[in-house]
């Protein structure tokens, strides 16, 4: 049996059970698609269904607000995606009067679209013979084929490109391509690959030999940067200040508190929050979060002030209110650290 019609087979009595595998709907698809990039199926189907529920159609997500697109979004991080997710919509609903375009090349063109997304649209909505190329597609293929060029390197891409293209039925592509990533995902693992239990054994080559640990290459890691924050929690016991975010750096669109940025010393910070002449301050929480290139060490200050004035581009807020507003997880991990912030 040839390699597709192995996946395929196997897909049919395998795959998983999810709920945009039952619809051919574009934009359903879009949106599993890319509430799926970097995150895990089990964290990502609740906010698949909860997008469905608030937004049926892509109109009705193009004619929502920002805000309410981004809280939504809260906790899956990578915000960028739910912004551009967002304006694509708006393009949809204005140049396309709100009908998902149907060739690869104009989903291509939408904001935050590349290769993987409109590959997977095109084959599994429209049925049009282009080949993914995820994580998974990665694994598999390098360990089948032996592949050892780097898959962080522009030749690495080009190869893996090319060898997708080849293998996948044309016929089928849809299928196809989502009988490869679901065989990554559930018997080709990064760890112990269930060798035994796979359809495509007799045509690995890594799986014969027992090489696949060796697969797939990468070039190098990331480097990783660390920031430092201080947050300050200001309130006058009934509201606090909050500023959206808007210059170029993580977390653009989103809301959060009064932020210092240093590395300087803890009693440095402290002088300088006590210039602001607070009625008390103390410190209240430490936290450290990874993002995929930048690690944040953040500490927490609450600030009680008499008389609370928002500065330019803040907004005043009754702290009851809060979850009206998008924030970065970070802050939202300090709030319900413990409850008392919110009856301050
Ligand atoms: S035989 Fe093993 S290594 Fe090869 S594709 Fe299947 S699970 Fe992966």
């Amino acid at each position: 049996m040839d390699f597709s019609t192995s996946i395929q087979n196997w897909y049919r009595l395998n795959k998983r059970d999810l709920p945009w595998r039952t619809v051919n709907d574009p934009y359903k698809i879009w949106l599993s698609e890319v509430i799926l990039q970097q995150t895990r199926i089990e964290q990502g189907t609740p906010y698949y269904l909860k997008f469905i529920q608030a937004f049926p159609t892509v109109k009705q997500l193009a004619n929502a607000s920002e805000d309410k697109v981004l809280n939504l979004w809260q906790g899956l991080g990578y915000y960028s995606r739910a912004r551009n997710l967002h304006h694509a919509a708006k393009t949809i609903s204005s140049q396309y009067k709100g009908q998902f375009p149907k060739s690869f090349e104009e989903i291509r063109a939408l904001k935050g679209i590349g290769d993987y997304t409109a590959s997977a649209v095109a084959s599994i909505a429209f049925n049009l013979p282009h080949a993914v190329v995820d994580g998974n597609v990665y694994r598999v293929l390098s360990r089948v084929y032996k592949i050892s060029e780097a898959i962080d390197s522009g030749a690495g891409k080009k190869i893996f490109a090319e060898v997708a293209a080849e293998i996948l039925d044309k016929k089928n592509p849809g299928n196809h391509n989502q009988a490869l990533m679901e065989i990554g995902s559930l018997v080709c693992t990064p760890q112990n690959p269930k060798c035994n239990a796979c359809p495509i054994n007799q045509l690995c080559l890594s799986g014969a030999d027992q090489t696949f640990a060796s697969y797939p290459v990468k070039k190098g890691k990331t480097k990783i940067t660390t920031r430092h924050f201080h947050y300050l929690f200001v309130t006058d016991g009934k509201k606090t200040v909050l500023k959206k975010r808007s210059e170029k750096d993580i977390w653009i669109g989103l809301y959060d508190f009064r932020l210092l940025e240093s590395s300087l010393p803890e009693k440095d910070i402290l002088k300088e929050i006590k210039s602001l002449k607070p009625i008390d301050v103390k410190k209240d929480g430490f936290f450290k979060h990874v993002l995929s290139h930048q690690k944040i060490e953040a500490n927490f200050w609450h600030v009680r002030v008499k008389k609370l004035v928002a500065n330019k581009g803040e907004v005043l807020v009754n702290i009851k209110d809060l979850d009206d507003y998008p924030m970065p997880r970070l802050l939202i991990r300090y709030l319900e650290s413990s409850p008392t912030h919110t009856k301050d």
